[in-house]
């Protein structure tokens, strides 16, 4: 910060980030996100304006976990380097091919899903890291930080639970489901609904004809009740499969971004509901 009473300036590489981290910051930050709601975070490619932006930030605020390979190429050309905040610093990551997909070769087998934030426990974790950061970069706000991630903590333990029912009123043998891509391991993991996607956590464009035959052979194994869309991502593979194994479509969920702010989706916790509401609806209707 330049002056005392300057705003804190920082970016986030991606939308659901920004708003974690202005529950914490409230007025005392000036958030920007350099992936705007609604759009592919996978495939960004920052443009020269973005660079600029990360110059005069005062902290850049990354999920990493191999997220925004896109953000390698922009850090070295910083100068000023700017102070760089890990937000999934301490998570347990979960291994790249959680689901076993034929199309994970040896070469990534050091790759980690990157999608934490899918478990609330996580998002905990980040907006914890997010405040000691904050209190860093400026020590004066300390007392609102601590009081705002207090109460969004508060908020965080709740959705957990809020979840966590939801899932458990779902009939068991209905608790899985195919989305487009792997984004929804942690929330396997930690809820307990059984997600297969033809895409990879790292979202390819194509999926391979193997990952295809295999996600079909998968819903018909498993009699999987509904395939659902995703924001940011082309419809017309889940429709495909769709259409293929005349299994419904379940509505879309969001993975890696928010939504624009006065949509269903618009904060992270709004879009864990609107996801649980979209998942509830289609499977215990
Ligand atoms: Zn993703």
């Amino acid at each position: 910060m330049t002056h005392a009473a300057e705003k804190l300036n920082i970016i986030t590489s991606f939308s659901i980030l920004a708003d974690i981290t202005k529950a914490i910051g409230g007025d005392a930050i000036d958030v920007t996100s350099l992936v705007e709601p609604d759009a592919d975070v996978h495939h960004f490619e920052p443009r020269p304006q973005d660079i600029k932006n990360l110059l005069e930030a005062d902290l850049v605020i990354v999920n990493s976990l191999g997220f925004e390979p896109w953000l390698d190429r922009v850090k070295p050309t910083t100068k000023k380097t700017p102070l760089w905040v890990v937000a999934s610093d301490g998570v347990t990551p979960l291994p790249f091919d959680h689901h076993d997909h034929a199309n994970h070769n040896a070469s990534e087998g050091e790759a980690v899903d990157p999608h934490a934030w899918q478990n609330v426990k996580n998002a905990r974790l980040y907006a914890k890291n997010m405040v000691t950061a904050l209190i860093n970069s400026d020590p004066t706000h300390r007392a609102l930080y601590l009081e705002n991630l207090a109460r969004y903590d508060r908020e965080l333990e709740r959705l957990d639970q809020e979840i966590r029912n939801a899932i458990e009123a779902i009939p068991s043998s209905k608790r899985k489901i195919v989305t487009s891509h792997d984004a929804f391991g942690y929330f396997e993991k930690a809820y307990g609904l059984k997600m297969f996607a033809p895409l990879g956590v790292g979202r390819e464009a194509q999926p391979s004809a193997k990952d295809m035959a295999q996600v079909i052979r998968q819903i018909y194994n498993d009699a999987i009740p509904a395939i659902f869309l995703e924001t940011a991502i082309d419809t017309r593979l889940a429709e495909q499969l769709a259409s293929e194994t005349e299994v419904k479509i379940g509505g879309t969920l969001y993975a890696d971004t928010l939504s624009q702010k006065n949509c269903p989706a618009g904060t992270y916790i709004t879009m864990m509901e609107t996801n649980i509401k979209t998942l509830t609806n289609a499977l215990d209707p």
